[in-house]
């Protein structure tokens, strides 16, 4: 079995400032560093680490190359990501002494999905390989009807969570993966057993997997029901946690474990990933996750 994901490839311009930048003020950062980013590129790197036959597909601008090499080096596929005119998606990301942020968001390449590129991809996959999308593309609801036309078992982890995700056919979904926040904006209520109920009740044959950051995660479908709680760790740094938990919860759907041991797979990913700063380079892989499992 193989698994596109179908994401988001952004360059993360991060600056280190004294304080957040003002109105009308014009200030020298401490230090800028460029690094890799985007939940499709992290994604695919948890799946290519949590040991399942990854491709990515996506588009980047000229100056993005360097995301490509960065997926190819951990172990992704990248022969359907294309180079198109315009900008690479990027984030300009200032932090402060205290650590507080704001970030611009640049979509650029990664909304220009266009429907041919996306039926000649998905021609290249079968039955019953695995299509995981995110929320950051262009085009999802029609990646969607295709990939389950396809017969593929999509995967969207719908995040960052727009109004627009409420119209996506999700009812077409294999899995829903969402957080608390996500979640809680669909289904219009905050109580976790809630949300999980009502979007299996709305979705019955999706498996809807609610992740809660240190309080664990939950797994519905239909009256099908477990939770897993958090790993009690260090959190160093929690970029990136949910998009391990993604990779790592589809590697053990792939292979046909349980939910409940699925969820304690992505479980122990996570929080390996949490204990080490970074985002894509603090995904674990399989061998080193499974030392941490019973
Ligand atoms: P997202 O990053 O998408 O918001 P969450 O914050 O819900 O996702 O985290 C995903 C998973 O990562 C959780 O279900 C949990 O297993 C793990 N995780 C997140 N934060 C922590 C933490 N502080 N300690 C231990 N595990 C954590």
């Amino acid at each position: 079995m193989r698994v596109l994901n179908f994401g988001s490839l952004n360059i993360d311009y991060v600056y280190r400032m004294a304080h957040l930048i003002q109105p009308g003020e014009t200030a020298a950062c401490r230090s800028l560093t460029v690094g890799c980013g985007g939940k499709g590129l992290n994604q695919s790197i948890a799946l290519a680490r949590a040991g399942l036959e990854t491709y990515h597909a996506g588009l980047i601008g000229a100056e993005g190359g360097f995301l490509t090499e960065k997926l190819r080096e951990k172990g992704v596929n990248t022969r359907w990501v294309r180079q198109v005119q315009g900008s690479s998606g990027h984030a300009i990301i200032q932090v402060d002494d205290a650590g507080q942020n704001c970030i611009i968001l640049s979509p650029g390449a990664n909304v220009q999905l266009t429907r041919d590129y996306i039926d000649q991809v998905l021609e290249q996959f079968s039955p019953g390989d695995i299509l995981l999308l995110q929320n950051e593309t262009n085009e999802i609801p029609y990646l969607i009807e295709q990939g389950a036309a396809h017969g593929l078992q999509v995967a969207l982890n719908a995040a960052p969570m727009t109004a627009a995700v409420a119209a996506y056919p999700l009812e077409k979904l294999r899995w829903l993966l969402v957080n608390e926040v996500e979640g809680g904006a669909l289904a219009e209520t905050e109580d976790p057993e809630q949300i999980a109920r009502r979007l299996a009740e709305r979705f019955p044959h999706t498996a809807i997997v609610l992740t809660l950051g240190a309080a664990g995660c939950l797994y519905r479908r239909g009256d099908e029901r477990c939770f897993v709680p958090a790993r009690r760790v260090q959190a160093v740094d929690t970029t990136a946690a949910g998009d391990t938990f993604t990779g790592f919860f589809l590697r053990g759907a792939a292979q046909g474990l349980s939910p409940q041991a699925s969820l304690e797979l992505a479980t122990a990913a996570s929080a390996l990933a949490v204990m080490r700063p970074g985002a894509a380079d603090s995904v674990p892989d399989y061998e080193e996750v499974c030392k941490t499992v019973k």
